[in-house]
């Protein structure tokens, strides 16, 4: 096994080489739990992230972590935290993953206490638990609204503590491959705009969603979907790309912060959402749930509520947590309180908030076997939100938190015995790696005139936003896919003044490319799921389709280079856990 922070060799071809066992794309709760994994079983592991150790996605997570500990509700196990997961998803899961995710999250979550995160407690003084969105029982472990920063410094300082390199402000822009095999990447620093080939015998995509595809949404700028384009241009499958996530809060006001998360611990908390006209219009959309209601079915709600007249004077519906009372929201939603009044100038302890859906979660992503995290092609591991399978149609909220320290740690371990398991080469022509970097550099060396990547982002950003919305008709969505693919079209003429040093212009025109190809993806698998599911609401169809419903859309790239859709059949769910939703919640 090579050392850990591999040999460098600054070069006359204008990179740097390193070399690690096992290189980990992203630096949020999935690609650290991964490097926890892998470094526990004596790899040398290098971490990539393009942002600050600590700022990924997954610091901003603020309501919870779903697992059923039972707490706070004796009655909770894994088999009814499995069947919400699996109902909430409308069926199209990857059941296995669904089962090994409910049974495993309480294990991670104690493991997260004992590396010394300070969770709520109850009186008894045990984890405490808030209820959330269609969760059948209070499971959302929590330190108040902050328990994704919580989560990131238990998990940074356990990393910092081994001998793993973190290659911070640092873009992979390639995946390299020899004989079929995944074998390293090329990247490219933010501040000095120098190019690495990190060779490694495995790599684990750990990037995180793709919300900037869309206009309003809750993501950082981090959320281009590098990983999912990346690993699709190495030949992986992807599954359940139309199922984007929109959440019901998001702020509405000021415009500048249009679609910044409103958690959904304030519904969980007790919070009422109400028309214009006062009324708590939940009643007619789930009368049994109400504000608890699923994700999917609340945001719909919120729209619909303001499509037809009964909005906010800012185009939203009201929140309204007041009841708390200032000593309440302090202890359980500092951050919403802060967040209101330093940016709305509203003191949520005496009025409501305005809120109205914004662009969330992606639950389709890479497709990965349950047990190992591996994609089909060799030596390419995946985890976290990048990977799909496990939320199906629709997420719950708290299920992203556990999702990522289960299939995390899976996804580590698997490729640790991978490498150990396999002596193969992590070299690839020297050639390649140099035309991949003439493509990287070509937007600032580009002579004529082009084309500015901040036009293409929001071109692209308005025409999802507009035709792959939360309601969606195949006019609208072929619209939309016609304004996408001339947008493609102008790739290749995307110019952007400056030098490498710190230009954002140019690392732009990298992420474009990206949200370009995944807003294809989304459009076209929608439009073949001609049905009424989760997050995928077609307009043009009354409801669910009883044969859809058996199939997951399977994209990967054909060999001419197009985005390739196969219907594949769900592997029948077996009879011990069909038997679950026939009997009800046993725990
Ligand atoms: C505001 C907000 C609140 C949320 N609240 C909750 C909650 O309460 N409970 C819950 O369960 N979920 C919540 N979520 C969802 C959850 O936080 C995310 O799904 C999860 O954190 C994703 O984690 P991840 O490890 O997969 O990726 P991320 O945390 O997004 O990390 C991705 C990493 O990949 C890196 N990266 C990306 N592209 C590249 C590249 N090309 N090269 C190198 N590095 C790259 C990034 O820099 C980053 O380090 C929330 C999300 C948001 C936005």
């Amino acid at each position: 096994m090579v050392q850990s922070d591999g040999h460098s060799a600054n070069g006359s071809a204008g990179h740097e080489v390193r070399e690690h066992d096992i290189l980990i794309i992203g630096a949020g709760g999935a690609g650290l739990r991964a490097a926890i994994a892998a470094t526990e079983q004596g790899l040398s592991v290098g971490v990539l992230t393009k942002s600050l150790l600590g700022k990924a996605h997954t610091v901003m997570a603020e309501g919870g972590i779903a697992a059923s500990l039972g707490n706070v509700d004796p009655d909770d196990g894994w088999r009814a935290h499995f069947m919400d997961t699996m109902k909430s998803g409308k069926f199209i899961n990857n059941w296995r993953m669904a089962e090994i995710f409910a049974k495993e999250a309480p294990d991670r979550v104690y493991e997260l206490e004992q590396w010394g995160a300070l969770f709520n407690r109850t009186p008894e003084g045990k984890i405490s638990q808030r209820p959330f969105g269609a969760h059948t029982y209070r499971r959302l472990c929590h330190v108040g609204d902050r328990t994704g920063l919580e989560m990131i410094r238990t998990l940074q300082e356990k990393v910092l503590a081994t001998d793993t390199k973190v290659y911070m402000e640092t873009t992979v822009v390639k995946l390299f491959k020899n004989a079929g095999r995944v074998v390293g990447a090329l990247a490219c620093t933010r501040e000095t705009g120098k190019f690495i080939h990190l060779k490694a015998k495995a790599v684990v995509m750990a990037t995180g969603g793709w919300g900037r595809i869309f206009k309003v949404t809750s993501n950082s700028w981090e959320g281009t979907g590098d990983g999912v384009v990346l690993a699709y241009d190495a030949g992986a499958e992807l599954v359940d790309m139309e199922m984007v996530q929109f959440h019901p809060t998001g702020m509405v006001w000021p415009p500048g912060v249009r679609g910044l998360l409103v958690t959904e611990g304030v519904r969980g908390e007790g919070g009422l959402l109400k028309n214009a006209k006062g009324e708590r219009y939940m009643k007619n959309y789930d009368e049994e749930r109400m504000e608890l209601s699923s994700r999917d079915v609340v945001a719909r709600a919120n729209y619909t509520e303001v499509m037809e007249g009964r909005g906010s004077p800012h185009g939203g519906v009201y929140l309204d947590i007041t009841h708390l009372g200032y000593d309440g929201i302090m202890k359980k939603l500092p951050t919403m309180h802060e967040q209101f009044l330093k940016l709305a100038d509203i003191d949520i302890s005496k009025e409501p908030m305005e809120v109205f859906p914004t662009i969330h979660y992606t639950m389709g992503g890479i497709k990965i076997d349950p047990e190992t995290c591996a994609t089909n092609v060799p030596g390419l591991y995946a985890a976290g939100e990048v990977a799909g399978g496990l939320h199906g149609a629709n997420r719950l909220g708290g299920n992203s938190l556990s999702d990522l320290l289960v299939f995390g740690r899976r996804a580590g371990e698997s490729a640790a015995e991978y490498v150990k398991g396999n002596g193969h080469s992590s070299e690839v022509e020297a050639s390649e790696v140099e035309a991949e970097k003439r493509r990287v550099l070509a937007p600032l060396e580009r002579k004529e005139d082009g084309e500015n990547p901040y036009t293409i982002q929001r071109e692209l950003q308005e025409a999802m936003m507009e035709h792959a919305n939360l309601m969606r008709n195949e006019d609208s969505l072929k619209e939309g896919l016609g304004k996408v693919l001339a947008l493609k079209d102008r790739l290749p003429n995307v110019k952007t003044p400056g030098s490498r040093l710190f230009n954002p212009g140019w690392h732009t025109s990298q992420d474009i490319y990206h949200l370009i190809q995944i807003s294809e993806i989304i459009i076209r698998t929608a439009l073949e799921r001609k049905e009424r599911r989760g997050a995928q609401w077609r307009l043009d169809y009354d409801g669910p389709d009883e044969e859809l419903g058996k199939l997951n859309l399977i994209v990967k790239k054909d060999d001419q280079g197009e985005v390739g859709i196969e219907k594949r059949e769900i592997p029948p769910i077996p009879v011990h856990l069909a038997q679950l939703f026939k009997e009800g919640a046993k725990v």
